[in-house]
């Protein structure tokens, strides 16, 4: 890892990762935002399972959504909860195009905190740390 990644980057607790989970904190390394997702249902699969929730299907896959999605809530940080991580900053639970409920908990970024809104359209940026690619989401422009 090089200093300057670091230094460009605000301090973050990093996920543990896994077999289980690295096509997920590992897909930003080719701009992906990847999942499980089941052959034989084709439901995504979020947080990773070793069986299909839907059909109990083994035969499991890693592919990649579009990186786009929706604000479904939100709420704006003021206390500073994580040391040289200054508030007020956006955190939001956005729910990908690809299938009702797929959802996850993220920091939006690229955005002031007062003009974030419910159904915000948002994509996938990746924040660098070392092997890891935290996915947050930005504004699309012009939507
Ligand atoms: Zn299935």
């Amino acid at each position: 890892m090089r200093a300057s990644e670091l230094s460009e980057a605000p301090f973050r607790i990093l996920p543990e990762v896994t077999a289980e989970n690295e096509h997920f904190w590992r897909g930003g390394a080719r701009n992906e935002l990847c999942f499980l997702r089941c052959r034989q249902c084709r439901t995504w699969i979020h947080p990773p399972a070793p069986v299909c929730p839907r059909c109990l299907a083994k035969d499991l896959a890693v592919e990649a959504v579009s990186g786009r999605a929706r604000v479904v809530t939100f709420t704006v940080n003021h206390q500073p909860w994580i040391p040289g991580f200054p508030p007020p900053y956006v955190i939001a639970i956005v729910e990908l195009p690809e299938q009702a409920g797929l959802r996850l908990t993220t920091q939006l970024v690229g955005i002031p905190p007062e003009d974030v809104r419910i159904d915000l359209e948002v994509r996938v940026v990746f924040e660098r740390h070392g092997d890891v690619y935290l996915p947050l989401f930005e504004p699309v422009v012009g939507a």
